[in-house]
């Protein structure tokens, strides 16, 4: 229903055997980016996923390792004879930074589209997305974001026959259509009862722990957030460049308790990660030292 992908789990540069961070959503035949920096799309072959069917991609802020890999994959989608219009979603500078790295792309057969978030928080609904971005705090302006997919209430057989719905038009309307018909207008909201739990993942990287990601992260089925330094002593450090520890991750999730938290953007230094996971599970048990290209498919609870 969605799987995504942590394509790569490094920051600053890619490593041999690390690429930089990035996660791709796959939903209903519609893929979604966040971030391309340097060798994203070697990360997305190495994935076996196509780039062809992304549809949207979002960037949290401008730094290079989270964008230089923009023009290389614009371009291998134009190789894969992609038409359908890319829609670009990111801080205040989209456009001129994105102009800056077409000069080495500037030929495409599908149209560019851009949107460039201005309020500290903001909602759109893109194919089967729902997105909402929201301010953190980095060296520059940046973003988090929580991609949900919204689903449905059950079908309500008493609540359609008390309405006196035409039988035929029972099906359509549970599938979300609006119905004229013999001058009556007949929603799916007339036949369907209260909205399930949907899906919701919640991304967030290059910022100091600040409690709106937390806020956002309430109630994820997967929570991915920055932890630059696991090592004892780099709090300092990870104060003056404005990124996080696994530690101050941990306690984020610990107050917004999503389902699981996997761990990325890290320190070229940081060689090995889950040397230091018990620490981190003693404040989220949940935690996962995510390596790149882990993936999970995410489906609606059955019980719902
Ligand atoms: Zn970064
Ligand atoms: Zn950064």
């Amino acid at each position: 229903m969605l799987d995504i992908c942590l394509l790569g789990t490094g920051g600053m540069m890619p490593l041999p055997y690390r690429w930089l961070t990035a996660m791709m959503a796959r939903c209903d035949g519609s893929s979604l980016l966040i971030d391309c920096g340097e060798g994203t799309q070697i990360a997305l072959k190495e994935k076996g996923w196509s780039p062809k069917p992304i549809d949207v991609i979002c960037f949290t802020h401008y730094h290079a390792d989270h964008v230089s890999g923009l023009p290389g994959l614009l371009l291998t989608m134009g190789n894969a004879e992609r038409t359908e219009p890319l829609l670009l979603i990111g801080p205040k500078g989209l456009k001129r930074v994105i102009d800056a790295l077409r000069i080495i792309a500037p030929e495409l057969p599908f149209e560019i589209r851009y949107l460039e978030l201005s309020e500290p928080r903001e909602q759109l609904k893109v194919g089967p997305y729902v997105i909402d971005a929201y301010r953190v705090n980095h060296g520059v302006i940046c973003y988090g974001y929580t991609i949900s997919i919204p689903r449905t209430g059950k079908f309500d057989l008493e609540r359609a026959k008390s309405q006196n719905i035409p039988m035929k038009l029972w099906n359509r309307l549970q599938k979300g259509e609006t119905i004229e018909q013999d001058g009556v207008c007949y929603t799916p909201e007339m036949v369907l009862g209260p909205a399930r739990r949907g899906l919701k993942v919640t991304y967030c990287t290059d910022t100091r722990p600040v409690p709106v990601i937390a806020e956002y992260a309430a109630d994820s089925d997967l929570f991915i957030c920055e932890g630059m330094y696991g090592e004892d002593g780099k709090e300092a450090k990870a104060r003056e460049k404005k990124h996080m520890t696994f530690y101050e991750a941990a306690k984020l999730a610990k107050e917004a308790q999503p389902k699981e938290m996997w761990l990325t953007h890290y320190s070229p230094s940081l060689t090995r990660p889950e040397e230091f996971i018990d620490k981190v599970r003693e404040i989220f048990p949940r935690t996962i030292a995510a390596k790149d290209g882990r993936t999970v498919e995410l489906e609606f609870d059955d019980n719902e």
